[in-house]
């Protein structure tokens, strides 16, 4: 496919508000793609260059991307830089100045490709080699194509695609219906990387795609927890169960091929060089191949005690790693284990898996394992609970005996149950930002007032809206979010969002925060769950947290989970 023609399709993906129309356009782009270009189309729509855990960052500043513009289509520097802070878009800025009618005949592979090549210039005079070759791509390129090209190296393409709109679309394209999406859902799950998924798809067929399984080095998404309010409500749905410590720390994924070592985090970004102890310790493991799934956090030698998560989250922001794990060193206490040597474990029961784990893996060390009980007695699960918690943990997490790893998937297979959950809607909620409100009196010299949040409806892949927070953020943190959510506004009301409240400034759905509310009340002003409506809404919600970095947006909470939520906080009211 040509570049151009892609573009054609970001414009009218660009303009659409309706969740069908954005499938609609998909399934027609990808039935134009060939199969060399069918990975790189999926990338550029996720708006990534390749998966998160390959850690390419394009790293495009504005000032770049002006002086590029500016000798691409020589036009003074001052005013490619005044027309930018006027329309805030350096995409349209260069649509603006390009001139040219000629038609484009580059491909999106070549396109593609030059965009990389960008990525990897470094060292000294990568600023001028940087403007140099983004100016070269583009005199080759269209207005439409320059648009779409700088928006995207500039990270604000902001199209709004979610993965598994686009996972329908191919399997429309590609065989006529729907209905393919479950299995390239699986392999997506055990690949993360939905490029290479098509790529196989296109090439292989609907048989390369039931082939996929897990490989060292591609992180699994991770298997999630559903939450129950109880140890009875436990006993009730899994039976006799394993119940497990569960960690306040990191998610790390250890892939292991010999000497070669990655750790992934659970938003499955490369995060190796956080944790050289680890490393080393998984190093002197006698099995070749392994991947395991653990949690990661900061003990305290002297005392064997575990240090609280801030300790543990502030390795994230140190330079000084080798030091910081000197005097703060991890434990990653492991739970479950996918693969070992030529054994994959992915479709076996829990128990068996467990059992690996208990053979492979000592107590007291650098690579150490949580400890567990199994039972089917709900008195014997809460006093687990209660010790767990009394000795500092955060909570347990109930995991059914017979299940294979879930890849991908929050279901009851495992259960979580934290401190926290006795009094319910103690528990946080994660939202999704789409939009804000201008304040009125002080919140007014901000321009924020509050924002419009959202939870995700996974079956419909889109986003509704639960609740309005303004309070919880501090003056700073007002005028920091005004700045980040100007930055990825949109015009109009993102495709895949569902909303009755029109916020002041749309945004594309791009930060995660949590919040704290007192109750779950049912309105008719959000659509989350909403029926004959009716939806589901926060009262006195309070952001608890400023943007959560480590979530994506399909991470937030659901709307199934907040309806079940809903339903256990009446249960208690009525005890
Ligand atoms: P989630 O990760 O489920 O979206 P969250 O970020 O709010 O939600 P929690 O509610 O704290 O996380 O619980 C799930 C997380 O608990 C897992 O992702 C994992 O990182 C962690 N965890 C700690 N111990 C265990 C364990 N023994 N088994 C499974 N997960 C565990």
């Amino acid at each position: 496919m040509r570049f151009e023609e892609l573009t054609e399709y970001f414009k009218r993906l660009e303009a659409t508000t309706k969740r069908l129309e954005m499938f609609d356009i998909l399934s027609e782009a990808f039935s134009k793609a060939e199969k060399t270009d069918i990975a790189k189309t999926v990338y550029l729509l996720q708006e990534e260059l390749l998966p998160p855990f390959f850690n390419v960052q394009l790293g495009i500043a504005d000032r770049i991307v002006e002086k590029a513009i500016s000798d691409a289509y020589g036009v003074n520097l001052e005013t490619v830089k005044s027309e930018n802070k006027k329309v805030g878009d350096l995409g349209e800025v260069s649509e603006k100045y390009n001139k040219t009618n000629k038609k484009s005949t580059m491909s999106v592979t070549e396109v593609y490709d030059d965009i990389f090549k960008l990525s990897s210039i470094s060292g000294e005079g990568s600023v001028e080699g940087k403007i140099s070759a983004l100016s070269l791509l583009l005199k080759k390129i269209s207005p439409l194509e320059s648009r779409y090209l700088i928006r995207f190296i500039m990270g604000k393409l902001r199209l709004g695609v979610g993965e598994a709109t686009i996972m329908e679309a191919l399997s429309k394209a590609k065989t006529g219906s729907r209905n393919f999406k479950s299995e390239l859902e699986r392999a997506f799950n055990l690949c993360s990387d939905l490029g290479h998924v098509a790529e196989v798809f296109y090439d292989k067929g609907d048989s390369g795609i039931k082939k996929f399984h897990v490989e060292v080095m591609r992180p699994i998404r991770p298997a999630l927890a559903e939450r129950l309010p109880d140890a009875e409500e436990i006993i009730k749905r899994l039976g006799k169960c394993a119940v497990d410590q569960k960690f306040d720390g990191f998610r790390a994924q250890v892939h292991k091929d010999g000497d070669d070592v990655k750790v992934f985090s659970r938003n499955l970004e490369d995060i190796t060089h956080f944790m050289p102890e680890i490393v080393d310790a998984v190093k002197k493991l006698k099995h070749k191949k392994m991947i395991f799934d653990g949690e990661a956090l900061t003990y305290d030698e002297d005392t064997n005690t575990l240090y609280p998560f801030q300790i543990t989250i502030q390795r994230k922001r140190k330079h000084n790693i080798e030091e910081v794990s000197e005097s703060f060193p991890l434990r990653l206490f492991v739970f479950d284990i996918m693969l070992l040597d030529e054994q994959d474990l992915m479709q076996d029961s829990y128990r068996k898996r467990r059992d690996i784990v208990d053979k492979t893996f000592e107590e007291e060390s650098t690579i150490s394992k949580s400890k567990f009980i199994i039972t089917d007695s709900a008195a014997e699960l809460t006093k687990f609970f209660e010790d767990t918690v009394g000795s500092g943990l955060e909570g347990v997490v109930a995991k059914k005996l017979d299940a294979p790893y879930s890849a991908g998937a929050r279901n009851f297979n495992w259960i979580k149950i934290k401190r926290s959950y006795k009094s319910q809607l103690n528990d946080t909620i994660d939202i999704v930002i789409l939009g804000y409100f201008r304040g009125k009196g002080m919140r007014a010299d901000f321009g924020i007032g509050a924002v419009l949040g959202g939870v995700y409806n996974k079956s419909k892949d889109i986003f509704e809206t639960i609740t309005k927070v303004g309070s919880g953020f501090s003056e700073n943190q007002f005028k920091e979010l005004r700045k980040m959510l100007d930055d990825v506004k949109v015009p109009h009301k993102p495709a895949r969002v569902e909303s009755i409240m029109v916020p002041d400034v749309w945004v594309a759905p791009a930060y995660v925060i949590t919040v704290k509310a007192d109750e779950i009340t049912r309105s008719p002003m959000h659509t989350c769950g909403m029926e004959k409506g009716v939806g589901y809404a926060l009262r006195f919600p309070r952001a608890v947290s400023f943007i959560r970095t480590d979530k994506r947006v399909e991470d937030v909470n659901t709307s199934k989970e907040i309806i079940e939520m809903f339903k256990n906080q009446k249960r208690v009211e009525l005890k």
